[in-house]
């Protein structure tokens, strides 16, 4: 055990941090904020804090150190605490552990703590001051989340009163001028990496070095999912169509004059609008035949692209051949076996390739990647205040992100990083990615201000990083009081109160706590789950008909696209108890990994709805209306609100017009948009998508009675006379 040990610091003292242990440690003692920028893998997450600990273990007091050290993933705090307590040759839960929601494996000695931010925001709920602790680290800062944007106010307004605390930025690319100027100056410490050069090939090269010719047809891929994409892209927001016309722009200007003439009238077919799957497959051909030994990882949007394209090779006489080929999948739900998979070298003579989403740019390290292909996009969230719409879209990354991306392959050996797009599109690209308190609607965040009693909303908020502008902030309180979780004064409600506790957004946790309440949890669990995470049934242009007829099986001509999701869940669920879950899913379009995902998100719903005691524990007794739709479909017209629109049935013609604009259309998978007429006066809708015109993703419909529980007064009828026993929670959600 003592060579184990022995070798351990062997390792830990060849990481580049280990080089700037005194450096950082100087800095730290002689300043409240530092901020910390390298390379992945040089060691920030795992060794500072260590030095830290140990330093203070050395100068000999001890126990008095407390360090938070926030992640901006579960996994990742899970991982990286069981690894230094490993490094440390100590069991989990010792002098280091780790806190996420619904999971903790800190001591009564524990000092070096991984969390979760959302984690720690709940501790400063309770405990504004920080009491007791000595150090906080925020990891991963580049990312720029809500929750990290949102720290950073409230910690520098807590700097002054404990002038003893010290803040700790670190990233692994980190626009340090921005930093430094919001924490008056604080210094940072750059940690040299030891990455071999990695040599670019932007899509000119490409073409010209490959032969490879574009087509106006060769760019699509089997699944549809860039058409779709495409249409919903454009024209969204303001943002976007700058982003798109510059990249329009630029290729107009380009001459490509030194390239051959072929090479020219391809980049001409080229589409900046799609991913180009024919393109990637025929790279990674070229990769895998003509060049030398090594692991190949491919970033894409999202993990439903991963999901096509991983279909597609599969059928690839080359790369579908499990002899010659090791074909993985990287995502940020991924079980932790398949996890383990990516890091295993492949058998002599096999090819790994590996199709990513952003979470192998930073947090997840492949040690024998020396081929990366960068498609340049990423699928962010966008939020359009001008339409008070936001919705998930494939964007251009940032120059940050693909020298991150490239970087990721020059680890153990000089790599190579082919990117999907001309070196003049990568040039208009913005420095940094936008930050999300820019581009998400700011419903959570706002409630989270009030539960935390940090004062009036529009000035915390203008003293962030990157400011918001008015008209989201407006809209978002305008939102909450609509729904009830603001007084007309900007206070918090009762039922304010309880949504910023709840761990989804506003409209779904309404839907939770009326579902608890009124006896229906499972079935809103269910579907709040699957808004949460995505549609379990996979419908796509190729296989469109047949995947409608196996999502409409689970309808009773309901005209809903949110019960037929309860029915398949359950249905799932019982398939899945025999073995036989995933073939129930193929057989019925439906996608294992939705399924499972939506599982466990169900299960850490109830664990928090049990713990603020709107669930009993005797889960019965939350679900003695479950059978009962009409309730199911009031309670989601609760959340959904003002979601809704009103149906009108002219000969072979629906229209759906929404109280604020006006006609809307169904998206072609919602059951609705199928349906000859619909029986029911209105409908909720969770999914709104902005393109030239307005899309429903999944609507359900509700009768007038159902309206009328968000409307003040509730319809007794439906609930079988047991309000009496309500009345008291009507009162406080009314
Ligand atoms: P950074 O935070 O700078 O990206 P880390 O502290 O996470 O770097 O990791 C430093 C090094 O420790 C990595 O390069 C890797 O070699 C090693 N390492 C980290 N986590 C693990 C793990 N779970 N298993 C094995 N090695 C690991
Ligand atoms: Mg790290």
């Amino acid at each position: 055990e003592s060579l184990d040990g022995q070798k351990m610091l062997e390792f830990r003292r060849s990481l580049p941090c280990y080089k700037k242990r005194d450096v950082i440690l100087k800095a730290v003692s002689e300043n409240q904020v530092v901020l910390v920028s390298g390379e992945t893998g040089c060691g920030k997450t795992t060794q500072l804090p260590q030095y830290i600990l140990e330093s203070d273990i050395e100068m000999g007091t001890g126990t008095s150190i407390s360090i938070i050290c926030t992640q901006p993933r579960r996994m990742s705090a899970m991982t990286v605490s069981e690894r230094v307590a490993a490094e440390r040759g100590e069991k989990l839960g010792g002098s280091v552990g780790y806190k996420v929601r619904l999971d903790n494996m800190k001591g009564r000695n524990t000092q070096l703590l991984y969390c979760t931010t959302g984690i720690l925001l709940r501790r400063l709920l309770c405990d504004r001051n920080l009491g007791g602790v000595t150090h906080v680290i925020i990891d991963e800062i580049h990312e720029r989340g809500m929750n990290e944007d949102f720290l950073l106010v409230v910690l520098k307004d807590l700097l002054p009163r404990r002038p003893d605390l010290r803040l700790i930025l670190m990233s692994a690319t980190l626009d340090s001028m921005l930093f430094s100027s919001y924490f008056s100056g604080a210094p940072t410490i750059h940690i040299p990496g030891h990455t071999y050069p990695v040599r670019s090939h932007f899509l000119e090269n490409i073409l010209e070095k490959t032969r490879y010719r574009l087509t106006h047809h060769n760019q699509t891929d089997h699944f549809g999912h860039e058409k779709k994409w495409r249409i919903q892209s454009r024209g969204f927001g303001n943002k976007k169509t700058q982003i798109t016309t510059s990249v329009e722009v630029c290729l107009e200007a380009a001459s490509f004059k030194e390239y051959s003439l072929e090479t020219r009238k391809s980049l001409t077919c080229w589409d900046p609008e799609s991913l180009g799957f024919n393109l990637i497959e025929h790279v990674l051909c070229h990769i895998v035949l003509n060049e030398r030994l090594g692991a190949i990882l491919v970033f894409m949007m999202g993990w439903d692209d991963i999901m096509s394209l991983k279909n597609q090779l599969h059928m690839h006489p080359l790369l579908g051949d499990a002899s010659r080929v090791m074909l993985l999948a990287c995502h940020g739900s991924m079980a932790s076996f398949e996890q383990e998979l990516i890091f295993r070298a492949p058998s002599d003579g096999v090819r790994k390739i590996v199709l990513a989403t952003n979470v192998a740019e930073t947090s997840i390290t492949i040690n024998d990647v020396v081929f990366v292909i960068d498609c340049g996009k990423a699928k962010e969230t966008s939020y359009d205040a001008v339409n008070n719409a936001s919705c998930l879209l494939p964007s251009w990354i940032s120059k940050a992100a693909v020298q991150q991306r490239r970087g990721r392959a020059g680890r153990v050996q000089p790599g190579e990083c082919y990117h999907l797009y001309p070196r003049c599109v990568y040039e208009t690209f913005f420095e940094y990615q936008l930050p999300e308190i820019l581009r998400m609607p700011l419903e959570s965040v706002c409630l989270q201000i009030k539960s935390l009693q940090l004062g009036n909303i529009s000035e915390f908020l203008s003293r962030s990083l990157q400011a918001p502008e008015a008209l989201p902030v407006a809209n978002a309180i305008r939102y909450l009081k609509i729904i009830g979780a603001l007084d007309e004064m900007e206070n918090l409600t009762g039922l304010g109160h309880y949504l910023s506790v709840l761990p989804v957004e506003p409209k779904l946790g309404k839907m939770l706590i009326f579902g608890a309440i009124f006896g229906c949890l499972d079935p809103v669990m269910t579907i709040v789950a699957s808004l949460c995470v995505r549609d379990p049934f996979m419908i796509s242009h190729i296989n469109k008909d047949l995947a409608i007829r196996a999502k409409s099986q689970f309808s009773t001509r309901d005209f809903s696209d949110h019960l037929p999701v309860v029915r398949a869940f359950n249905s799932w669920k019982y398939a899945e108890m025999q073995q036989f879950g995933d073939e129930y899913c193929h057989r019925n379009f439906l996608s294992v990994q939705t399924m499972k995902d939506i599982d466990s998100l169900r299960n850490q719903l109830f664990f928090v709805l049990k713990e603020t005691g709107f669930a009993d524990s005797n889960i019965n007794q939350s679900n003695r209306f479950s059978h009962d739709e009409h309730i199911i479909r009031a309670i989601m017209c609760a959340g959904l609100f003002p979601g809704l629109c009103s149906i009108m049935n002219k000969q072979k013609n629906i229209m759906f017009k929404t109280v604020e604009d006006g006609l809307v259309s169904l998206c072609s998978s919602s059951l609705n948009a199928h349906e000859p007429s619909i029986p029911f006066p209105w409908s909720v809708f969770s999914g709104k998508w902005k393109s030239n015109a307005v899309f429903l993703l999944d609507s359900t419909a509700v009768s007038d009675s159902a309206i009328l529980l968000f409307g003040g007064k509730i319809s007794r009828g439906h609930t079988d006379g047991h309000l009496t026993m309500m009345d008291g929670y009507i009162d406080f959600f009314m």
